[in-house]
């Protein structure tokens, strides 16, 4: 098969519920020819989801360790998912430049709400119609534009590569709100975040997450159109938690980027970033 690539993926380190050479192990066996690992990097807090600073060793050394024994078989790759948090945490930051990383993505779950409290608004829909009636007092409109207005802050800031599930709340936001996606004012919203990443020339990923359960990529289809008319380069991930999940989705994707106008994706090999041709 084509293509056959991932470099969003998470294992015992963060959240996800394999470890690592397992993933790698259901990669070979799937024929992939390369495959990135990006735990969940450490924030000021802990959480469920995060990985911690002191395991941070270990991960890098089990990455080196699976890199050497698979060798030949399939490229690894090492990464994070670092959050923008606050202009004191994101990927830019001198503690996640520092580490000897392949590539850093950069993403956003959380916000803080008006006393300043952070909340998880990477929930699932139901939790998130209650977070926005609980903690931002129903107004959606602002959640939204909090969440973009630090997406664009990251951007800004940069020291990652890829841009991590670009507008992931818009699912979210739409079942809070039938409709939303259409409203003139979220339209031109994301004309112009994507324009800025465009600028910034980011890796935006295709991820294949929810496709299966939700019916969507994050971003969403009916953006892609633009990415390519912007010059924006694309990369399919598909988030696996899951071993099994590695390739979910990625057909799907790949077919709906060739419809786009899209003809290369972009891939690691020989220790670097390359654009691929798609369907080779
Ligand atoms: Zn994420
Ligand atoms: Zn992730």
């Amino acid at each position: 098969m084509c293509n056959l690539t991932n470099y969003h993926s998470h294992s015992l380190y963060c959240d996800g519920r394999a470890d690592m050479e397992t993933f790698v192990r259901f990669a070979i066996s799937q024929g992939f020819s390369s495959y990135g690992f990006s735990s969940h990097a450490p924030l000021p807090f802990t959480t469920a989801w995060t990985m911690e600073w002191d395991m941070m060793p270990l991960y890098l050394e089990e990455f080196r360790r699976l890199k050497e024994k698979y060798t030949g078989q399939i490229e690894l790759v090492i990464g994070l998912e670092i959050d923008y948090l606050t202009d004191e945490n994101h990927p830019a930051s001198a503690c996640f430049q520092a580490l000897p990383l392949d590539y850093r993505i950069g993403s956003v779950h959380l916000l803080p709400d008006a006393n300043g409290q952070i909340i998880d608004v990477d929930v699932p829909a139901d939790k998130f119609k209650q977070l926005v009636d609980s903690s931002f007092g129903g107004d959606l409109n602002q959640v939204i534009r909090c969440y973009y207005q630090n997406l664009l802050r990251m951007i800004e800031l940069g020291g990652f590569d890829i841009l991590g599930h670009a507008d992931k709340i818009h699912y979210n936001a739409e079942a809070y709100r039938p409709g939303l996606m259409d409203e003139p004012w979220y339209v031109s919203l994301m004309q112009d975040y994507f324009t800025a990443v465009a600028q910034k020339g980011y890796i935006v990923e295709i991820n294949t997450k929810a496709y299966h359960d939700l019916g969507t990529f994050y971003p969403n289809e009916r953006y892609f159109k633009l990415l390519n008319e912007l010059g924006v380069r694309v990369q399919v991930n598909s988030d696996s938690h899951y071993p099994e999940r590695i390739n979910s989705g990625r057909a799907d994707a790949f077919q709906a980027l060739k419809q786009a106008g899209f003809r290369t994706v972009v891939e690691w090999h020989d220790g670097t970033w390359q654009a691929c041709a798609i369907g080779r």
